[in-house]
């Protein structure tokens, strides 16, 4: 081991634990766990079952694993140095010299990991879940789950999930859920505005960073503005300035972590991009009204990189109540969701 690198915890450390302790006793075949999502932390939980003797299944909305790695910008690349960025049993290829690899090389990676654990037979791809939610036999009410599968132990003798499915006639039933459904895809965190001064009243388009049309024909020429300054919205900003376009960060954050794409303050400095602080604003017909300001910034297209409600997606995918009540609520039953792999 090198030096620095006493400290540093790889992709699954913490779900390896996490699945061995969990699942190391016990009848394993007949047992049938669950999987949603094939992003990382999917595919560690996928790898990890398996090696512990089960037969899990993976849900997967898309085509092919990876995530968000599966869906980005081009200039998007690790902003973790891909030494903390790797599995523990699966190191990346030599081939990878650079720190911070790009978006198709971390696709890579992760396909040949899949590979090499022979983890695609497990995973359905296109299957969209729709809800879980929790089957109790009628002496049991469903707050038993405060305890798993009411003893503390993940599998119970009773109580089962049922897994629906969209456009599935049934649901599957299983024993064990491991949610991996990922905090930055799916349900953009747009803010709200008053009454006749949000998007309705803007004769431009509004987009937020997961749209799959930022492509050049719908920027090249535009004037372009980008709302945020984490790590998706410097990646939006350099790509709409490779194109051409005019654009401008609202929210400059005093503590940044986030790497920046390759001659970031070059396009800067050029005038492809103009970074301004503004603590709030709203539409007009025309573009926005910035606070502060006295004349309204002129633009064409305005992107949203301001994240996702990914405690509302996790909320939403429990069918009762109950649950959806623990995710906003108090947080003690749902502690070992956290076992999965997020920044
Ligand atoms: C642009 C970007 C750059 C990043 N860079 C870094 C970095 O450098 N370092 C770092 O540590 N982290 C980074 N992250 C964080 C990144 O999210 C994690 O590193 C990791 O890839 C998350 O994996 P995940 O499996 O938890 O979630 P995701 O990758 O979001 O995967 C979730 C999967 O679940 C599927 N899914 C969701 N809901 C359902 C459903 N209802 N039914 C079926 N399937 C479903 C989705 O289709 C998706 O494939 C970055 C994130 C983004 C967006």
């Amino acid at each position: 081991m090198g030096k620095g690198e006493g400290c540093q915890i790889t992709l699954d450390q913490q779900l390896s634990l996490s699945c061995f302790t969990v699942f190391s006793s016990g009848p394993k075949m007949e047992r049938k766990i669950a999987i949603i999502g094939a992003g990382v932390s999917g595919l560690l939980a996928c790898k990890y079952t398996l090696e512990n003797g089960f037969k899990p299944i993976v849900f997967e909305a898309r085509s092919g694993i990876g995530g968000v790695w599966s869906q980005t910008i081009e200039s998007t690349k690790l902003q973790t140095p891909k030494s903390f960025y790797q599995f523990s049993d699966f190191a990346w290829p030599n081939s990878v010299t650079e720190t911070f690899p790009d978006h198709n090389k971390v696709m890579e990676y992760l396909q040949a990991y899949a590979a090499h654990f022979n983890l695609f037979p497990s995973i359905k791809f296109d299957t969209k879940v729709t809800s879980i939610d929790r089957l109790v036999p009628s002496d049991e009410d469903e707050h038993s789950w405060d305890l798993w599968g009411g003893t503390g132990k993940p599998f119970s003798s009773s109580g089962k999930w049922n897994v629906t499915v969209q456009e599935a006639r049934n649901a599957y039933q299983v024993d064990f859920v491991i949610l991996c459904i990922g905090r930055y895809s799916d349900l953009p965190n747009t803010p709200d505005f008053p009454m006749n001064k949000g998007p309705e009243v803007f004769d431009g388009k509004v987009l937020h960073s997961m749209n799959d049309d930022l492509a050049a024909e719908l920027i090249n020429g535009k004037r372009v503005t980008v709302i945020g300054f984490q790590k998706s919205a410097v990646d939006v900003a350099a790509e709409v300035a490779n194109r051409n376009g005019h654009s401008f960060l609202n929210q400059i954050s005093s503590c940044m972590f986030t790497v920046l794409p390759r001659n970031f303050y070059d396009r800067v400095q050029g005038g492809g991009l103009s970074l301004m602080k503004s603590r709030s604003f709203t539409f007009c017909k025309n573009g926005l009204v910035i606070d502060g300001e006295t004349t309204p910034l002129v633009t064409d297209i305005v992107i949203f990189a301001t994240g996702y409600k990914s405690d509302e997606k996790l909320k939403n995918i429990f069918k009762s109540t109950y649950f959806q009540k623990q995710i906003t609520g108090s947080s003690a039953p749902l502690y070992r969701y956290w076992a999965t792999v997020f920044p």
